[in-house]
C-alpha cells in the first residue's frame, strides 16, 4: 500500500481516557493526510493485572481473582465513561463487558485446574489489548471517523512458542493484506491489538512482554508501510535510561543495528525484536513522545551520519541469569556441549545476551533473561540428561545476582583504548567485572557485573564516554 503509515501507542500513551484522546488526535491528524494503521498496547499496568489474576487463580485464591476482576472492569469503565456518551457509551460498555467475561471464564478455568496452561495464559492476557483497541476505535467512530478494532489473532500468524512466539511472515502477509488491505484502500482506520497473534491452526499466542512494538513492526513490514512511528512516554531513544542517568540525551538519529543492540541489551523503549522485520525493506522508524508530540524524536535508519566515532549509548539489564555449563570428563567434547546447548537455546526461542568461554576445559557461560531461564534450564536438563546422570557434566550453575551493561555504537569499531577506558571507569567504582563479550563487529561491548554495581557502572561509563547532554 502506497505511503502507508503504521503507528503504535504504548501503555502509558493509552493509560487513561485523557491519554487515549491525545493518541486519537494524533491518529486523526495523520489519517487525514495518508493511509494509517494503528497498533495499540493495553492500558498501562493492565497486562500485569491480568497476569496477577491468573497467578491468584492458579493458587486457588478466589478472593484475589475477584478483586482483580473488579479493578479491571472499573479501570475500563472509567475510561469508557470519560471517552463516550449516550448510545455509543452503552454499546461500547457491552463490548468491554463481554471481553472481561471471557477473561473471567479463563480465570475460573485456571482456578479449577490449579494450573496455568500456557495456551490459556496467552488467550487471557491478550484481553488487555482487545479492551484498549475497542475503546479508542469506539471513541473515534463516535467522532465520525471510520475507525474499527481488529484482533491481531485474525492476522498475525506465529509459531506455537506460547508466551514468546515468533511470526510466520508469509502467512501473516497473506492474512494482513486480505483483511486490512481493502479497509485501508477504502480509507478506514484500523486499531489492531498489539502483543498477540495465533498459530496457523488458530491457537492464541503472545510475542513476549513489551511485544506490541514487535507487532507494529511485523505489520509495517507485511503491509509495505513507508514508515513506522512508535509513540511512547519519552522524547526518543536516549544515550541511557533517563531513570538511571540524569543527563541522558535524546539521540536524533541512530542505525537499525544500534537500535537493535540497545533494545536487546535492555533499553525498554523498544522491544528487542522490533527492528528485524523492517531492516530488509529499509522501513524507517521514529520513536516519539505522545506526551510531547512536537519534538521530532529519534529516527532509526539503515545508515546514519550521526554515528561518528565512539559509543552512542549505554544500557543495562538486571533481570538476567548467567548460566554456566562445564564438562566433568575430558572424554566429553566441549565444542559438542556448546553446540547442543545452543540447540536447546534455539528450541525455546531464548535470546542469548552474551556468551563467553575462556578456559581450555571449555567451561562456558551465557547470559539470558530470567523470564526465559526456566524454559532453558528444563531444555538443557533434558538434552544432557544422560551426561548429568553419569557425572560427565557438572550440574548447571545459575547465577542470578548479576546484571548486564552494554556500550553500543557503530563508531566504536577500530577505536583503540576504548575498552581500557571503560574498564577503568567501572573499576574506579569498585565494581568487579564477571564476564566480558565483544563480537568482532565491535558494535557492542557487553559486561556482566554483580547486580549491586550495575547502576554505578552505567553512570560511570556514560560520563567517561561523554554521552550526556
Ligand atoms: P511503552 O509503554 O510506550 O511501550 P515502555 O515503558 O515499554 O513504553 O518504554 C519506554 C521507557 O523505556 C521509558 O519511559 C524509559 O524509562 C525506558 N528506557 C530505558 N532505556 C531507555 C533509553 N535508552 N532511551 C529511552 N528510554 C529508555
Ligand atoms: N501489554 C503488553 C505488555 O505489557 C505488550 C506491550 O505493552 O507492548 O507487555
Ligand atoms: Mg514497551
Amino acid at each position: 500500500m502506497k505511503d502507508l503509515l503504521v503507528m503504535k501507542f504504548g501503555g502509558t500513551s493509552m493509560g487513561s481516557a485523557e491519554r487515549m484522546m491525545g493518541a486519537a488526535a494524533l491518529c486523526e491528524e495523520q489519517h487525514a493526510k495518508r493511509p494509517t494503521a494503528v497498533v495499540v498496547s493495553a492500558m498501562s499496568k493492565v497486562t500485569d493485572l491480568l497476569l496477577d489474576t491468573l497467578r491468584h487463580a492458579e493458587g486457588g485464591d478466589t478472593g484475589g481473582v475477584e478483586r482483580n476482576l473488579v479493578e479491571l472492569a472499573a479501570k475500563h469503565k472509567i475510561c469508557c465513561d470519560g471517552l463516550l456518551k449516550g448510545a455509543a457509551r452503552a454499546a461500547t460498555q457491552v463490548a468491554l463487558d463481554e471481553i472481561i467475561a471471557e477473561f473471567a471464564r479463563i480465570s475460573n478455568g485456571v482456578l479449577m485446574l490449579g494450573e496455568r496452561p500456557p495456551k490459556s495464559v496467552d488467550e487471557a492476557i491478550a484481553v488487555g489489548e482487545r479492551l484498549s483497541s475497542t475503546l479508542i476505535a469506539a471513541y473515534l467512530s463516535a467522532k465520525g471517523i471510520d475507525a474499527f478494532a481488529v484482533n491481531a489473532r485474525e492476522i498475525l500468524v506465529t509459531d506455537a512458542v506460547f508466551g514468546n512466539a515468533s511470526p510466520l511472515i508469509d502467512q501473516t502477509r497473506e492474512k494482513a493484506q486480505a483483511i486490512l488491505g481493502p479497509a485501508l484502500e477504502a480509507g478506514r482506520l484500523p486499531f489492531i491489538t498489539g502483543f498477540n497473534g495465533a498459530t496457523l491452526d488458530g491457537r492464541a499466542t503472545t510475542l513476549g512482554r513489551g511485544g506490541s512494538d514487535f507487532s507494529a513492526s511485523i505489520l509495517a513490514a507485511v503491509l509495505d508501510a513507508s514508515e513506522l512511528w512508535i509513540w511512547t512516554d519519552v522524547d526518543g531513544i536516549m544515550s541511557a535510561d533517563p531513570r538511571l542517568v540524569n543527563d541522558a540525551k535524546v539521540l536524533g538519529e541512530i542505525t537499525y543495528r544500534e537500535a537493535a543492540e540497545l533494545a536487546y541489551n535492555g533499553a525498554k523503549v523498544l522491544h528487542p525484536r522490533t527492528l528485524a522485520p523492517l531492516m530488509e525493506k529499509g522501513i524507517p522508524v521514529w520513536s516519539k513522545n505522545s506526551f510531547n508530540p512536537d519534538v521530532p524524536g529519534t529516527r532509526i535508519v539503515e545508515d546514519s551520519r550521526d554515528s561518528g566515532r565512539g559509543p552512542r549509548a549505554v544500557t543495562s539489564m538486571t533481570n538476567v541469569a548467567l548460566v554456566s555449563l562445564e564438562p566433568a570428563s575430558a572424554l566429553l567434547s566441549g565444542t559438542k556441549v556448546m553446540a547442543r546447548a545452543i540447540d536447546a537455546l534455539a528450541a525455546t526461542n531464548a535470546e542469548v545476551l552474551a556468551m563467553t568461554s575462556s578456559s581450555y576445559r571449555q567451561n562456558f557461560c551465557f547470559l539470558i533473561r530470567q523470564s526465559e531461564l526456566q524454559a532453558v534450564t528444563e531444555r538443557l536438563e533434558e538434552s544432557f540428561s544422560l551426561e548429568f546422570a553419569h557425572g560427565y557434566m557438572h550440574p548447571i550453575d545459575v547465577d542470578l545476582d548479576v546484571g548486564l551493561l552494554a556500550i553500543v555504537g557503530e563508531g566504536m569499531k577500530g577505536l583503540a583504548g576504548l575498552a581500557g577506558r571503560i574498564f577503568t571507569a567501572i573499576s574506579r567504582e569498585q565494581v568487579n567485572i564477571i564476564a566480558i563479550a565483544q563480537g568482532s563487529s565491535e558494535l557492542t561491548i557487553a559486561i556482566v557485573v554483580r547486580k549491586a554495581g550495575v547502576e554505578k557502572a552505567v553512570r560511570a561509563v556514560h560520563a567517561e564516554c561523554g554521552l550526556g547532554g
